[in-house]
């Protein structure tokens, strides 16, 4: 089954052709990151306005890595939310576009399973049930993954995303955008021990997450730094942000773990290719007897393949959109929303 997905839910504009769920025969990943950056942030508005300009181009590209026409297809998978509405609507368009025009099944993706299947990419049999921890810019998760596209949502940040709070953290630091990756470099040459800041594990048996406060530790440390006229170590305070971040991830998830009895633990999201959590993660796990599976740094981030591998194990359950499909900017992880039935004329 050769699946091609398109992804545009946020600021990647992403094409992907993949076979089977698991062999990549391309994965086109077009970053808008340059445009946003001079605004600090994705400007949802210019972002639609790239992926219109794009999409075409980097569908033509994942076609020809993949040595493929649009004949070979068997289906088309496209992300249909959650995100930017107007960002989600061209991806949604075009993908509906090709389902009609080639006469090919439609297949609507959650950006959210998206990424826990980036892990099912690299190992197609993995073993339910799963517990997956979503780090991304939107969302902090943990879900526990029961079957294919069963989901329950067992912990979640009640303020900033973790994604989130690094952006917001590098960008009082001076350091740009999009910070994680700039923090996780940073913090590669610091003392992680060097500044203590606060981990909040909220009451006692939560699996909830919380940022805002740590956030704030840094803000307020930065500050208190300027006003006296002293000089801040900043790989030191990237290592220590960083490493109260995986701190508290890492507790919760092996809480989650043994509370709900799994043996494997996924990591999904942007944050994910963070190199501090592998590492936090892979360590602790280890000593529990726990296995931990992660996706390439690449594969962690927004692109299609992640998209075409969660839409094939829909393709085989016979879970297909109609082509009436819309953009769903709030969709739930394991709902689905499809408006009306499309009939062919
Ligand atoms: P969502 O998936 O919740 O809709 P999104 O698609 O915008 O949000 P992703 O693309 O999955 O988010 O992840 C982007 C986030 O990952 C950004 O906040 C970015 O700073 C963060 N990120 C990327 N690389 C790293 C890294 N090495 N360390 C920490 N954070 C990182
Ligand atoms: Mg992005
Ligand atoms: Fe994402």
């Amino acid at each position: 089954v050769v699946i091609l997905a398109l992804e545009t839910s946020c600021d990647e504009t992403s094409a992907a052709v993949v076979a089977d769920g698991s062999q990549i025969l391309s994965n086109i990943i077009s970053s808008q990151v340059d445009v946003h950056r001079k605004f600090g942030g994705v400007v949802p508005e210019v972002a639609s306005r790239k992926h219109l300009e794009l999409l075409n181009r980097v569908v033509e590209e994942a076609l020809a890595a993949a040595g493929l026409g649009f004949k070979d297809l068997d289906a088309v998978a496209v992300t249909y939310g959650p995100g930017l509405v107007g960002a989600l609507l061209v991806g949604v368009a075009a993908a509906k576009a090709f389902a009609y025009g080639l006469d090919l099944p439609l297949l609507g993706v959650n950006h959210l399973e998206g990424h826990i299947y980036a892990n099912f990419l690299a190992e197609p049999g993995l073993a339910f049930p799963l517990l997956c921890l979503v780090v991304s810019g939107g969302h902090t998760d943990l879900v526990l993954v029961e079957k294919h596209g069963r989901y329950r949502v067992v912990g979640r940040t009640r303020d900033d995303a973790a994604g989130e709070a690094f952006d917001k953290v590098a960008r009082t630091l001076g350091l740009g955008y999009p910070g994680g990756p700039l923090i996780d470099r940073l913090a590669a040459g610091g003392d992680a021990s060097a500044i203590s800041l606060p981990r909040a594990y909220l009451e006692k048996g939560s699996l909830d997450f919380s940022f805002s406060g740590l956030k704030s530790a840094v803000i307020n440390y930065l500050h208190r730094a300027a006003q006296r006229g002293e000089e801040v170590n900043k790989a030191d305070l990237a290592a220590g942000f960083q490493q109260a971040v995986s701190d508290v991830l890492t507790e919760k998830t092996l809480a989650a773990a043994k509370e709900t009895g799994v043996s494997t633990i996924l990591l999904a999201g942007g944050v994910a290719s963070n190199s501090g959590l592998r590492a936090a993660l892979t360590e602790s796990a280890g000593q529990e007897s726990i296995r931990v599976v992660i996706p390439a740094p690449v594969l962690c981030t927004d692109n299609a393949a992640m998209i075409a591998c969660a839409a094939y194990y829909k393709y085989l359950r016979g879970a297909f959109a109609p082509l009436t499909l819309n953009a769903v900017p709030d969709l739930k992880l394991g709902e689905e929303r499809y408006e009306g039935n499309f009939k062919k004329i």
